[in-house]
């Protein structure tokens, strides 16, 4: 039995085992196309009215049809358009192909995608085929099916931008949120190159925006986070860390996002390169978990 699935509804307890917020969101499912315990986790998709095709691992919502496109445009965009010339890419998870598939409208040579659970691919390109869309056939993918973390560990190639498209840090996806991690990611970046990690919601886990931050911090020259409102992700706005050893990266001047976005042929339902810029704004009580003085 899969959790929180009775009576036709999927209702997703946000952060129970991080605080204790007695909160939740459910989603009715019309139709349950996939319910399963992987090797590494319990999968489950299905379909709702409103979001259309949903995906969700270990109880906690991942992705679906309806708003994928705001998380993926912006996870992927903001950082290969504030780089600029990013030519080697590394996913770290993302494991439904929405990540991939942004990256590949770039003109990257290589793309390198670290994900722990072959099975959620498997059953994402099967159910959800509309989320990646042909991207795992794509001749510049490397697909690893392994630890992200222990990927990292080894030595290798370095990339020009490294994506961290995780789940919460519960389950597998906990050992993608540690400093070790962040440092081996610092590692493997070429110089100056960016990463992005999946940091959740500064109002239910502050502690998680507050932690990562410090990590980033002792460990880049530049780190900071952007916000992104996912309606499936109730707990919006959702933070996603961006750390660098080259400054400016984050205040690329608009002239320059544009030329950017309009040379690499993009065209977008939710990123610009204004809402890009827009997206470092951040509001008073969600900086103030960036401040040195912040205390969790
Ligand atoms: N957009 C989503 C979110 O933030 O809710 C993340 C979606 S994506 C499907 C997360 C993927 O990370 C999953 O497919 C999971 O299997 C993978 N994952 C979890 N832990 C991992 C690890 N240690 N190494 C590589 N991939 C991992």
């Amino acid at each position: 039995m899969i959790r929180n699935t009775e009576d036709g509804w999927f209702e997703e307890k946000l952060y129970v085992d991080l605080v204790p917020h007695r909160y939740a969101q459910r989603l009715a499912m019309t139709e349950v196309l996939c319910r399963e315990r992987t090797a590494f986790q319990e999968l489950l998709i299905f379909d709702n009215p409103r979001f259309g095709r949903v995906l969700a691992l270990d109880g906690i919502l991942q992705t679906t049809e309806a708003d994928e496109c705001i998380y993926h445009e912006m996870l992927v965009h903001v950082p290969l358009l504030a780089h600029g010339t990013a030519r080697r890419v590394l996913i770290i998870g993302g494991g439904d192909g929405g990540t991939l598939r942004q990256v590949l409208r770039h003109p990257v040579a290589a793309v390198t995608m670290v994900e722990i659970d072959q099975t959620v691919i498997d059953r994402c390109r099967a159910h959800m085929p509309m989320i990646s869309q042909g991207a795992f056939d794509d001749p510049r993918l490397r697909l690893v099916i392994g630890d992200g973390r222990a990927f990292l560990a080894e030595k290798g190639e370095t990339f020009d931008a490294i994506l961290v498209d995780s789940p919460d840090p519960v389950g597998p996806g906990e050992a993608l949120f540690t400093a070790e991690f962040y440092d081996l990611v610092r590692r493997r970046l070429a110089t100056g190159g960016v990463m992005v990690a999946q940091d959740g919601s500064p109002f239910f886990a502050p502690r998680e925006v507050a932690d990562t931050h410090q990590r980033l911090r002792g460990l880049f020259a530049d780190a900071s986070v952007y916000l992104v409102s996912v309606p499936s992700y109730v707990a919006a706005p959702l933070a996603i860390a961006f750390a660098s050893d080259q400054r400016g990266l984050r205040t690329i001047p608009l002239t320059t996002l544009e030329q950017r976005f309009r040379e690499a042929g993009l065209s977008c339902r939710y990123y610009s390169p204004a809402v890009h810029q827009a997206a470092f704004l951040l509001p008073p009580m969600i900086a103030e978990l960036l401040s040195a003085d912040h205390v969790p």
